[in-house]
């Protein structure tokens, strides 16, 4: 199913006005209404349309309950005339650690500030896009200014918005027991979640 498609059989469904254009309160009721069932019945893979390979390798690693809104926001971006991809997904607790070890015990550029266990990426939750001009990456474009705005809309949380370290192709779907909760706050339950197993979203 098209995510337009999609969009508008949920308005239809859930009695709102139907224009395809999904808020928070539709993505919700997507969520809600189609995507968890969907995935409960089949491979999270085909909640919602294939994108491209290096996404779709990329989206793999994130929870299934992300996987669909990872998807949506490449093909909103399509729609709208930016080609995005998603670059970066979930990473382990070492990946976190030797990342974080560059520019630090490590030669190179410092690319984050969390450790293992301290970074969203560690939990499936979160993932980065890239912005492309044919096969060319650009790391810098004001094209990821609009595509905050469209996950945004769709009730991804946006990196773009953080006011401590602003970070434009990062994306992550907070839980509904984390709404209202200091980013901190939120690593250490899952970090909990983690060592207890505890699914991140139930
Ligand atoms: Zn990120």
């Amino acid at each position: 199913m098209q995510i337009d498609e999609m969009i508008m059989a949920v308005q239809k469904a859930v009695g709102v006005e139907v224009d395809g254009k999904a808020g928070p309160q539709t993505w919700g009721a997507i969520y809600a209404a189609l995507v968890k069932e969907t995935i409960a019945r089949k491979p999270p893979v085909e909640a919602i349309e294939r994108v491209d390979d290096r996404s779709e390798r990329t989206i793999a690693t994130l929870l299934p309950e992300v996987r669909p809104f990872a998807r949506a926001l490449v093909q909103k971006a399509a729609a709208n005339g930016i080609q995005i991809k998603v670059i970066s997904g979930h990473r382990t607790y070492e990946e976190q650690d030797a990342l974080y070890a560059q520019g630090r015990s490590k030669p190179g550029q410092r690319v984050t500030n969390a450790r293992g266990g301290y970074s969203n990426h560690n939990f499936g939750i979160a993932f980065d896009v890239g912005v492309f001009s044919g096969s060319k990456y650009l790391g810098e474009s004001p094209k990821y200014r609009g595509v905050g705005v469209l996950g945004a809309d769709m009730g991804l949380e946006w990196g773009g918005n953080w006011t401590s370290l602003v970070d434009q192709p990062h994306f992550q779907l907070r839980p509904s027991w984390a709404q209202g909760m200091k980013e901190k706050d939120m690593l250490a339950e899952f970090r909990r979640r983690v060592a207890a197993g505890i699914p991140a979203y139930a």
